[in-house]
């Protein structure tokens, strides 16, 4: 089974993303979680990596597929993987299909989690992060034990720039903007699920299940 998971921040894909890999038992690709270890274990692709970012500019979108497709092809993917933030467009999007065809594997779906813009700001305003482990919590549905203060490492709690509110409404338009023709690309080829988002996670990674369970009794069928 390959997923792809898209969007936007605060729509609570990152959560899905665990339920699911638990639940399908493979494993939850990442593009923010890859980056991070590669730049953390100083491998070559991280340090390609950190040079871009040290400069403040974006890491190449080849940089960034040969970090995924790498970690696609270690042994607990061979069954299958969930993508979340990858592809991010097109031509990432055309180049996974090349890779996935290469290896006669197929994807079986893409999942749009759509939000409403009201829930968005809501949740990443209430977001806070450990200033040292950057652990993530919330003030509403996830608070620290200590108030503002994190549970793994004691380390100071705060809000980073990118989740108050003016800043949550521009990023959201942003990747609405990005994310339309990638989305449209697998809609053409009747991969796309869009789900409702706004409901609490439980009830959201509900909808997916009966959505993956109806895809498996009409596969037993033919
Ligand atoms: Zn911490």
């Amino acid at each position: 089974m390959i997923l792809i998971l898209f969007g936007p921040p605060g729509a609570g894909k990152g959560t899905q993303a665990k339920l699911l890999s638990d639940y399908l038992k493979i494993p939850h690709i990442s593009t923010g979680d890859i980056l991070r270890q590669h730049v953390k274990d100083g491998s070559l692709l991280g340090k390609k990596a950190k040079a871009y970012m040290d400069k403040g500019e974006l890491v190449p979108d080849a940089l960034v597929t040969d970090m995924i497709f790498e970690r696609m092809q270690r042994p607990d993917a061979n069954k299958g993987f969930i993508l979340d933030g990858y592809p991010r467009n097109l031509s990432q999007a055309e180049a996974l299909d090349k890779n996935i065809k290469d290896k006669n594997s197929r994807i079986d779906l893409a999942l749009y989690f759509q939000t409403s813009k009201d829930i968005i700001v809501k949740r990443l305003s209430g977001r806070r992060v450990c200033r040292k482990c950057g652990r993530n919590y919330h003030l509403v549905n996830m608070p620290p034990k200590k108030d503002m203060i994190c549970d793994d490492c004691g380390a100071e709690l705060y809000q980073r720039e990118d989740d108050k509110e003016e800043t949550v409404i521009n990023r959201l338009n942003v990747y609405l903007k990005q994310s339309t023709p990638v989305l449209d690309y697998y809609k053409k080829q009747n991969k796309l699920q869009t789900i409702n988002s706004d409901f609490a996670a439980e009830v959201v990674f509900k909808v997916i299940e009966d959505i993956l369970g109806a895809r498996k009794s009409a596969g037993s069928k033919k």
